[in-house]
């Protein structure tokens, strides 16, 4: 199923991400971990795509197996700033034998060694170009990413916003924020978003955050801003794992409940191969969801 159509029915969904695992050795775990978010039936799962080699070979069997046995719609990220276009073809290739019809095309993060090499060698330098090759060579829906807080390379926000315009002319049927821990920032970014005429769907990604550890790297990778409300909740609960668990279960299911209260339909959780995450927001959230989740 083509997640756009998920999106544009008129009833709240809710989605989660997971990760493939980094080695053969820990497909097992993954495996275990992506079925019990599977098993809760959320509108579609998505799988992110290592940008340098490492986990790019598992993102396809993780979602193929979900959607083999699970039925759940599947979206599988795909990078292209440290691919050549043969591997890219490839991966295009293995999507379509593999009946996965929905991918998140993006660039990829910028390693030292990439910054540092000739870009005029590369075969892609933005996501805009993936999205252009998706678009003629495929009928998948195609999603993106983008940065309510701007994209950290981007000069200023109209900057970042021209450069999604162009994405989303390029063909991109659907958009998935960076994480926001700020309902308030989501909602300037969407108003930005229409009023320069980008009309897709857009989701907001939300990020439990369940122990101390992951603030400062969701800090250090997003640059997403901190609310004083999260930051005393961090302050009180973090040494304590199972009361910072409970907490940020808590917090992310509040941002959801004002998402929806306020018309936002759809909403992707970074569930980070974290059943217990997904489950805690999952039953915070079955009564609202009702029905629709179930199906
Ligand atoms: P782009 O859209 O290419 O934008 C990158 C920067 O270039 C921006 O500053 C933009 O304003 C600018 N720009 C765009 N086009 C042009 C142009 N033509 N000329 C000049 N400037 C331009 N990373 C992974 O490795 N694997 C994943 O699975 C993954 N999943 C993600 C999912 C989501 C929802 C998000 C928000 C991010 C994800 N990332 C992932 C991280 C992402 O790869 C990085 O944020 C990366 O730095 C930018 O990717 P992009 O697709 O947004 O790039």
């Amino acid at each position: 199923m083509k997640i756009i159509d998920i999106l544009n029915q008129d009833q709240m969904s809710l989605s989660f991400e997971v990760f493939p695992p980094k080695k053969e050795s820990s497909f097992e775990s993954v495996r275990v971990a992506t079925e019990q978010i599977a098993a809760l039936k959320p509108a579609f799962m998505s799988v992110t795509y290592g940008a340098g080699g490492g986990t790019s070979e598992y993102t396809l069997a993780v979602a193929k197996n979900i959607k083999d046995k699970y039925n759940v719609p599947m979206l599988a990220h795909l990078t292209c700033v440290s691919s050549d276009k043969a591997t890219i073809q490839q991966r295009i290739r293995d999507m379509k034998a593999n009946g996965i019809t929905n991918v998140m095309a993006l660039r990829g993060d910028l390693t030292p060694e990439l910054e540092q090499s000739d870009r005029s060698k590369w075969d892609y330098r933005y996501a805009v170009e993936l999205i252009r090759e998706l678009k003629e060579e495929t009928d998948f829906c195609i999603g993106a990413a983008c940065y309510p807080e701007v994209h950290p390379e981007s000069p200023s926000q109209r900057e970042d916003i021209r450069r999604l315009k162009e994405k989303v002319d390029a063909g991109v049927d659907f958009l998935t924020t960076q994480m926001v821990f700020d309902n308030n920032l989501f909602y300037n970014f969407l108003y930005k978003l229409r009023e320069a005429g980008i009309t897709v769907p857009v989701l907001p990604g939300i990020m439990p955050i369940t122990n101390a550890n992951q603030v400062e790297r969701a800090i250090r990778l997003s640059g997403a801003f901190m609310p004083q409300r999260f930051r005393a909740m961090v302050d009180k609960f973090g040494s304590d794992p199972a009361a910072m668990k409970q907490a940020g279960i808590a917090y992310a299911t509040d941002q959801i409940i004002d998402l929806y209260a306020n018309g936002i339909t759809n909403v992707h959780v970074y569930s980070m191969n974290k059943p217990d995450v997904a489950e805690g927001i999952h039953r915070n959230l079955s009564d609202i969801l009702g029905n629709s989740f179930l199906d």
